[in-house]
């Protein structure tokens, strides 16, 4: 079976010669070696998809871990979801504020929690329940200079520059996560597509694995990665499968947004209407390839 990962920082209005651009696009491309690596060691979906959404957190331009927006109060809300492929199993967390890896929770909700989503102070008792790590919310916040820029460009505004992974593995096992420090301002409380099962991620070893990236209020109307899974079940290749969702999307939303997959046979798609989304796949073992 062969085995591939794509993964992307957001569909946004990003400044396409920008230097956050850049880094961001450098981000991807350390993610999606680090998954690869892990599945050509015979690593499972699931880490792969972990491991590579952990590197793109830690970057400061991207909108998810540090790096976040802060909401209208300032403070740093997240959300995120991890799904496997395998048996539908899903852990989601949002609303999260003080950690550096929701990507991590939301997987310890799956294993750990005898739930599927916990939220806001239910998530934060359950990460202090297994002494998850916590973080202050300074490490989360980053300097003016390195903010992200997903608001660069009119008519992407209220996008942000969230991340997210999907892997197959040699076992024929699909995998997918997204997490997001949700749109910049947000009203406290506010929840995007990200963590919601459907939406912001989906995982199904039948057909495919799917992240977005966008305007949530908009994806979330489509059940976007759901969609994309059922018309990959439909007989369209993962790329199809994505063009059609976006378009679906722009026409019964107006929305803007973004797309990657990866089917069961190991085919990557991607799709976006946005300035960029910067992304990095890898299948089997050729080289890393990246683009806006
Ligand atoms: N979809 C995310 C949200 O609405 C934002 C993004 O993808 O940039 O929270």
């Amino acid at each position: 079976m062969t085995i591939a990962i794509i993964v992307h920082g957001g569909a946004g209005g990003w400044d396409v010669s920008g230097a956050n651009l850049a880094e961001a696009r450098q981000a991807c491309e350390r993610a999606a070696a680090a998954g690869r690596d892990i599945l050509a060691r015979g690593g499972s979906a699931l880490d792969a998809v972990e491991a590579a959404v952990i590197i793109l957190e830690d970057c400061p331009v991207l909108d998810a871990g540090r790096g976040s927006y802060p909401n209208a109060e300032g403070f740093v809300e997240m959300d995120a979801l991890i799904m496997d492929g395998r048996n539908l199993q899903m852990g989601a967390i949002a609303a999260i504020q003080r950690v550096r890896h929701p990507v991590t929770l939301a997987r310890r909700v799956m294993d750990k929690s005898g739930h599927h989503f916990l939220v806001g102070p239910g998530a934060d008792a359950f990460a202090d329940s297994i002494a998850f790590p916590r973080c202050d919310v300074s490490d989360l916040l980053v300097d003016a200079d390195q903010e992200p820029e997903g608001l660069a460009v009119e008519g992407a505004s209220g996008l942000g520059d969230t991340v997210g992974a999907v892997a197959l593995d040699a076992y024929g096992n699909l995998a997918a996560a997204t997490s997001t420090g949700g749109t910049p301002n947000k009203r406290p409380g506010r929840v995007g597509d990200s963590p919601l099962v459907g939406c912001g991620a989906y995982a199904d070893n039948w057909t495919a694995g799917v992240s977005a990236t966008g305007y949530g209020e908009a994806l979330m109307r489509v059940v976007i990665s759901k969609r994309v899974c059922d018309l990959v079940g439909t007989g369209l290749s993962a790329a199809a499968a994505c063009e059609a969702a976006i378009r679906l999307l722009e026409e019964r939303t107006g929305g803007e947004g973004g797309l990657i997959a990866v089917d069961a046979r190991g085919q990557v798609g991607w799709a976006y209407n946005t300035g960029a989304m910067p992304h990095a796949f890898a299948i089997a073992d050729g080289p890393v390839v990246v683009g806006n």
